[in-house]
């Protein structure tokens, strides 16, 4: 089978959702693998959900590991497919086009093909291929491999994961997080303001206070990723058209830098923001209900995968907006890059597609990097 074949396989299952049902798929892996005389099996997670491990020279030492994810996020509106349908992908002009072309079972395709090109070679340590259940899909069942010890350190030095990246090395990417602020007011009557406090009124200054601080985060730039960033993006509040608002409540949506990542930043920044809303107006008051930040991603410039990838790339690392399955492993110690055929901006479209140039240049990258670790 070609990489295009493989990927053409995988694309018939459906695995699209929530809910996305990967099992089909990751058995299909699974058989391919073992037919070609590869150790792999797959790690049922939920019903009709699963993860590959495959295994090639298992025991011999810390190698790399290389994962992708097989599900795929839904279709949409089918008459927006105007090349393939979904899931009856078709090449055409020098692309494959279905979903899940670009992100990512094409890369999976190039994953088991550059594997699988070398499996008769001696292996002198370990490459371990891994496909996981649920990063788009919901679910984050890589972790299931990382807690049951699927997949450790003694095993991968470092590892790869192929977003579509156009075979960019990505060595960091934002943190999410978030919080929530509720302002208390006090209701009244709105034919007597005076005797209430007016709780959507005081959010303007919470508001006016938000865009000083995203004004202050503006001056910490991360080299590759750029500022913290911190929006209101929703807002809630209010009883009955005839009364003063008693409460109301904003949400924020933060994408955060390394030094900003964690629950510690985001709290403090909104506790700040209120105590300037109080040194404004005594009366004001309000407490964080919620605030929490997940963890960047920031694999240092001189780490073995990123120091590999630029010998054979021959390109400078860069940052991305999207976050991926690289902070799971690089937080169980097995510190992971992003690198993958394809763009980002085919993922998640309607007529999703891939370049079979970029296919092939994922393979032979993939062969190459796989040679300089394991064989
Ligand atoms: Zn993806």
């Amino acid at each position: 089978m070609t990489v295009v074949d493989i990927a053409k396989e995988l694309i018939f299952f459906d695995t699209s959702g929530p809910p996305a049902r990967e099992k089909p798929c990751a058995e299909w892996i699974r058989d391919y693998l073992v037919d070609l005389g590869v150790d792999a099996e797959i790690q049922v997670v939920a019903p009709d959900r699963a993860n590959v491990i495959a295994k090639i020279g298992a025991g011999k030492g810390p190698g790399l590991v290389l994962s992708g994810h097989i599900d795929v996020v839904l279709a949409g509106e089918l008459d927006d497919w105007k090349v393939s349908g979904p899931f009856d992908p078709v090449v055409r002009n020098g692309k494959l086009y279905g979903r899940g072309a670009c992100d990512m079972k094409g890369s999976d395709a190039a994953l088991i093909q550059a594997a699988t090109e070398l499996s008769k070679e001696d292996f002198k340590r370990q490459l371990t291929l891994v496909f996981t259940a649920g990063e788009d899909t919901g679910g984050w069942f890589v972790n299931r491999i990382l807690e049951e010890g699927k997949v450790t350190p003694e095993e991968a030095r470092f590892g790869v994961i192929p977003e579509p990246s156009m075979m960019e090395i990505v060595r960091c990417h934002k943190a999410s997080g978030g919080a929530t602020v509720l302002i208390l007011g006090k209701a009244a009557h709105s034919s007597r303001p005076e005797m209430g406090v007016n709780a959507i009124l005081n959010s303007a200054c919470l508001l006016d206070e938000m865009v000083k601080l995203q004004e202050r985060l503006d001056e910490v730039v991360h080299p590759l990723l750029g500022p913290s960033t911190i929006k209101p993006t929703m807002m809630k509040g209010g009883l009955k058209g005839n009364i003063i608002p008693p409460s109301a409540e904003v949400s924020m949506n933060a994408r955060l830098i390394p030094r900003h990542e964690g629950n510690e930043a985001i709290a403090g920044w909104m506790e700040d923001v209120i105590a300037r809303c109080v040194a404004r107006d005594p009366e004001f008051k309000a407490e964080v209900v919620k605030a929490r930040g997940g963890r960047a991603l920031d694999v240092p410039e001189d780490s073995e995968g990123v120091v590999l990838l630029k010998e054979i790339l021959g390109t400078e690392p860069v940052g991305v907006p999207y976050y991926t399955e690289a902070v799971s492993y690089t937080t169980a110690g097995i510190p992971t890059v992003i690198c993958g055929p394809g763009s980002i901006d085919q993922a998640h479209t309607s007529d999703e597609y891939i370049s079979l140039e970029q296919l092939d240049r994922g393979v032979g990258v993939f062969k190459e990097l796989i040679r300089r670790v394991c064989l």
